[in-house]
């Protein structure tokens, strides 16, 4: 039986970052590198692994897995098949179309063969007309392996008739819409391409006399590499040993729209994203949450560990003391694999528990990044009050998630986020609290550095799950009935 991370048993109530990808060049070993870049990036895919490696004399090899990188890729006999000084690799979560049912067939990277050699592939995102670019593939003669949307840029590589890969790669992305950050590589070379509005991140980064792509910059620090710098929205960097880092532009030029929720939630604190320090923002928004929703109150108290910093901004704008209120238990997700019913039911409570004698008669303002379908928010809230609060306020870091991510993050169906739903003083009676209140999207935009808050007619980042306005067309979900957000 397959043994892989619980598929969030207990913390369902999140939106999930679907993928992370990592590359590295010009170092001996580089797949040792990878696997810690993957490590540094497993907060960005729980459920599997894969790392593709080159070396002149043995060709290509690779290895996939379920489960997380510090329990596969740390084996020596393992890692001692994936030699050689160019390596790319990838955390997934799940795509789209296969949650709760992947195979190890759907796991990236993903190799084609071609004849000027071979090319291995791996994205972060979602292509947002895969459904369609598969169907037509699929009538033109193409044998899908997977259900992964990157099998669909390897068939249209393979299909194109320029003479090299990094030519081919150009001639496929083309074609594709949606959000995606590439790692890929030849026999030869490093490639890293995001999508014209830059909405998933990615960066480059040098390790000695080789080159790191990767996510994020944790994923740099965890090696020691030296930040370089971000790739563009709409760059193509194609690195070589001998040629260094060559930047291309193959896309039409398009205002960037990265994914604001990144420095809501998905990446790393001690991450940097845009110059900017996640951490700080998120520190950031929960000063803008206390000037908008100034509340009385005893204590600040973040929902851990994801509302931590925020926490800690409400509590230096409002000057009420900062406590930890809510303790998390770390090593919760790797005890019960899986779960009987009777501990599923334990809910919540076997993850986070209350430091009742904090709490006792005291009016807390519970500080947390989101509020998806509730029900995490509702069990906190009674956990809260049966320690013998006298009020709860919740305070949220973002706006209402009232629409579903297209590009690359799980989130629950339109129906069943709590926002699509109700009104927001409907969801402070559902939470039956003694206040909610969620950050203005204009005051999410002055917390990551937009003084004058959000251009309406021109946004400055993606925020689509906040506003219903999509930067790019969700064409295979409009195609399956899906229903854009009526003009106002
Ligand atoms: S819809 Fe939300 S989560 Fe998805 S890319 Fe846009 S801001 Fe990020």
């Amino acid at each position: 039986m397959r043994e892989m991370p619980p598929s969030h048993p207990f913390d369902d109530d999140k939106l999930k970052e679907e993928c992370g990808v990592f590359g590295v060049i010009g170092v001996a070993d580089a797949a040792n590198f990878v696997a810690l870049g993957m490590h540094a990036l497993q907060h960005r895919g729980q459920e599997a692994g894969g790392i593709v490696a080159h070396d002149p004399a043995f060709g290509f090899s690779s290895a996939r897995r379920f489960g997380y990188v510090r329990d596969n890729f740390t084996k020596a006999s393992l890692m001692e098949t994936l030699p050689g000084a160019l390596s790319i690799g990838h955390v997934r979560y799940s795509t789209a179309g296969s949650k709760g049912n992947t195979q190890i067939r759907d796991v990236q990277p993903f190799f084609g063969e071609f004849s000027m050699g071979g090319a291995a592939i791996a994205h972060n995102g979602n292509i947002t007309n895969a459904d369609a670019l598969r169907k037509e593939l699929i009538g033109r003669g193409s044998i899908f392996q997977s259900s992964s949307d990157s099998e669909c840029i390897i068939h249209l590589m393979a299909r194109s008739l320029q003479t090299n890969i990094p030519e081919r790669m150009k001639d496929a992305l083309r074609r594709v819409e949606g959000a995606f950050s590439v790692v890929a590589m030849t026999r030869t070379k490093l490639i890293g391409v995001r999508d014209p509005m830059g909405v998933r991140p990615l960066v480059l980064g040098r390790l000695g006399q080789g080159w790191v792509l990767s996510s994020e910059t944790c994923g740099l620090d965890i090696i020691g590499a030296e930040f370089v710098r971000e790739v563009a929205p709409g760059e193509m960097v194609v690195i070589s040993e001998k040629e260094g880092v060559q930047s291309f532009h193959p896309f039409e030029r398009a205002q960037p729209r990265f994914c604001i929720f990144e420095h809501v939630y998905f990446s790393r604190p001690d991450s940097i994203l845009g110059g900017r320090s996640v951490y700080e923002t998120r520190r950031q928004i929960g000063v803008e949450l206390a000037k908008e929703s100034p509340v009385e109150a005893d204590l600040v108290c973040p929902v851990p560990d994801s509302g931590t910093p925020a926490a800690i901004g409400f509590s230096q704008q409002s000057g009420i003391p900062f406590a930890m209120g809510i303790v998390r238990n770390q090593y919760m997700g790797r005890t019960f694999i899986e779960p009987t019913e009777q501990i599923r039911n334990m809910g919540v409570r076997l993850k986070l528990n209350v430091n009742r004698a904090l709490i006792k008669d005291k009016r807390v303002i519970l500080v947390d990044d989101s509020v998806v379908r509730g029900t995490t928010s509702r069990k906190i809230k009674e956990m809260i009050l049966d320690a013998g609060a006298a009020e709860v306020h919740f305070r949220i870091a973002s706006p209402p998630t009232a629409w579903p991510c297209f590009y690359g993050v799980d989130t629950p169906q339109r129906d069943k986020l709590l926002a699509a739903t109700m009104s927001e003083e409907e969801m402070r009676d559902h939470l039956a609290v003694d206040s909610l209140k969620f950050i203005s999207l204009d005051g999410l935009y002055r917390a990551v550095g937009e003084t004058k808050g959000r251009n309406a007619a021109c946004p400055q980042y993606c925020d689509a799950c906040f506003s219903g306005e999509y930067p790019v067309a969700p064409r295979d979900m409009i195609a399956k009935g899906f229903e854009l957000k009526a003009a106002e």
